[in-house]
């Protein structure tokens, strides 16, 4: 890249500095203006989705500018540097010890849990603690522990695959089948074994927001534990749900409740309301984080223990994370995820009563509409109207189930608090007009194609 030739300094408008060729292979050479950069990343930006009309995402986009003061505040804080920013660590711990009651942890313990990128990184090392307990007790009685399992439903977040690729626990995935898209108990028994670290139900899943049947998986695990001896630990993936389920449905034993679950993770970027870059995990208790997994390290002046799996981070997630709690409490929480749910119905409502949708998440309880085309449009799918819908600018994603409902299609909508009623019903109307063009003129695309990975088709016999 290069400042435009043969044009005097004093004369350089903002149009010569449009005038750059950015270079695709090789590292810029010369440095530009600020004002030169700036424009060049915003235009580069420009073709981008609008984050706001993106509703395939379930990731925070709108904050107080007294959240963004206390982000910019913070952004030059690494994290992990407790010794260096002990209040930053002492609102970390703060916070832990709030989720842990929110999601109504046993009183008189010590609660344990850490604030992570994301919830991915928080199953990872809920999925590590399982794994060392699971082979600590394996050893303590003697047996073989080379063979760890883990049960999910097959409509698990992509990082429980990852999880269980990257730290070598063998996938045990029940499928899922039309019209059932959640993990109940029902086939528990060919899956769940004395090698199963963990059975993952999830709170909130993405595909179509409803939660697994956590009271029916936890009774089923006590009277496998009755016939077997075996006792098996629950893990819940509440990426999404941890933050609606406390607010919404206080009388809903999802959580800590359950004797069986010992951990539990959230997405503090999802339904916690912070921007990209947080996540979650609580364990039931200190013990159950596994002392093997800590490591103490002498950094920047004092001994510290470390056992995320990131090192540095920003710590500005973390900061607006504990602005938004006190800024809203349960009270400012339970009124956000109040409307967003009823202009999530609202869209619901407006979908299914066009005729040519049919709701695929029976239960409703975070924000998330999921429907499929009605078996009598045969004109067009829901691709076609994905793609018809983005000429408004709407981002929605269609997908194919995974197996084995894979000739399931679904479109799927995550209301978020900053979508009010009016825009929920814009974007109902929208839809329904590119399905109305779409009968007349009829659709084009076809779904991509599926890839079935063989771990993805994990069957018992398979294991
Ligand atoms: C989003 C999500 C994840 C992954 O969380 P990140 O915060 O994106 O890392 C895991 N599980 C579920 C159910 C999710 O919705």
């Amino acid at each position: 890249m290069s400042e435009p030739k043969d044009v005097p300094i004093e004369k350089i408008t903002p149009y010569d500095e449009f005038n750059f060729d950015i270079p695709e292979d090789e590292f810029p050479q010369q440095g530009i203006s600020a004002r030169a950069a700036a424009a060049l990343v915003v235009s580069d930006e420009w073709t981008d989705t609008n984050p706001m009309l993106n509703m395939s995402s379930f990731v925070t986009t709108f904050s107080e500018p007294e959240a963004v003061e206390v982000a910019k505040r913070n952004m030059y804080k690494n994290y992990i540097d407790h010794d260096m920013y002990p209040q930053l660590f002492a609102m970390e711990r703060r916070m832990v010890r709030w989720l842990h009651q929110l999601w109504n942890g046993p009183k008189g313990v010590e609660p344990y849990g850490a604030a992570t990128i994301g919830s991915s990184e928080a199953c990872m090392l809920a999925g590590l603690a399982h794994k060392w307990n699971w082979r600590k007790a394996r050893e303590n009685a003697g047996k073989d522990a080379s063979r760890p399992n883990m049960v999910t439903g097959g409509n698990v977040q992509i990082v429980w695959k990852k999880f269980l690729r990257y730290f070598d626990v063998e996938p045990r995935i029940v499928p899922l089948k039309p019209g059932n898209y959640r993990l109940t108990a029902e086939q528990l028994d060919s899956y769940v074994d004395e090698n199963t670290i963990a059975v993952v139900a999830i709170a909130g899943q993405t595909f179509t927001g409803e939660d697994d049947d956590i009271q029916e998986i936890h009774d089923w695990l006590d009277d496998y534990e009755k016939k077997t001896g075996i006792s098996i630990p629950m893990h819940i993936d509440g990426a999404s749900g941890g933050f609606v389920n406390p607010f919404l449905y206080p009388d809903y034993a999802w959580d800590f409740r359950l004797p069986r679950v010992q951990s539990i993770n959230a997405s503090g970027h999802k339904f916690g309301l912070t921007p990209p870059g947080l996540g979650w995990v609580v364990f039931r208790e200190r013990k159950i984080f596994n002392e093997d997994l800590i490591f103490y390290v002498n950094y920047l002046g004092g001994e510290m223990p470390t056992a995320t799996l990131n090192f540095s981070r920003n710590a500005a997630p973390v900061a607006v994370q504990y602005y938004q709690f006190l800024r809203l409490g349960f009270d400012g929480y339970k009124r956000v995820m109040t409307h967003t749910l009823k202009n999530a119905v609202a869209l619901r409502t407006a979908l299914v009563d066009s005729g040519y949708f049919t709701i695929m998440n029976e239960t409703q309880r975070i924000p998330v509409v999921a429907v499929t085309l009605d078996p009598k449009v045969t004109r067009f799918n829901e691709f076609d109207v994905s793609n018809k819908v983005r000429e408004k600018g709407w981002v929605l994603s269609a997908y194919t189930m995974p197996s084995d409902a894979q000739d399931v299609r679904s479109l799927r909508v995550v209301v978020r608090p900053h979508i009010n009623h009016n825009v929920a019903m814009t974007l109902a109307r929208d839809i329904v007009d590119a399905c109305k063009y779409l009968e007349q003129h009829g659709g084009t695309a076809t779904p991509p194609e599926l890839h079935k990975h063989a771990e993805e088709k994990s069957s018992p016999a398979k294991c």
